[in-house]
């Protein structure tokens, strides 16, 4: 899937800041940051949706994702953490290949989410992702 934007960002052919990586799911945060510290977290091996994960990877993904969450906690002390999957075009996805967002939610936020939404200057998203990281012991 060479025109799959997050199998490319996964074999590091699109700069990316990523937050975490292991040898089955990554971990960035180069999409539309509904919140300061919202990461994605993707299976490495392209894979449509959920469905489409063997339960090893299933497993995997999950890890990435609790160690992530912990990170995010750690390095932005939100009052909460939204944790979703929305796969297909009636989702309002475009990449579709398997992944889950993690989003900081904070006191003045409302129920509902507004999307798609802008990202933050590179260098904003670099400094968020280098405090995720730190909380990660990398
Ligand atoms: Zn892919």
């Amino acid at each position: 899937m060479t025109d799959c934007v997050f199998c490319k960002i996964a074999e590091g052919q699109i700069p990316a800041s990523t937050v975490y990586e292991d040898e089955d799911c990554v971990a960035f945060m180069d999409i539309g940051q509904v919140n300061p510290g919202h990461v994605l977290v993707a299976a490495k091996r392209h894979a449509q949706d959920l469905y489409a994960l063997d339960d090893a990877q299933a497993a995997a993904v999950a890890r990435g994702v609790a160690r992530v969450a912990r990170a995010i906690r750690a390095a932005f002390a939100p009052e909460g953490l939204s944790v979703y999957q929305a796969n297909g075009a009636a989702a309002g996805q475009t990449v579709f290949h398997y992944h889950v967002h993690l989003v900081p939610r904070f006191a003045n936020d409302g129920m509902r989410f507004t999307w798609p939404v802008q990202n933050p200057p590179r260098e904003v998203l670099e400094e968020h992702a280098a405090r995720i990281r730190a909380a990660l012991g990398l």
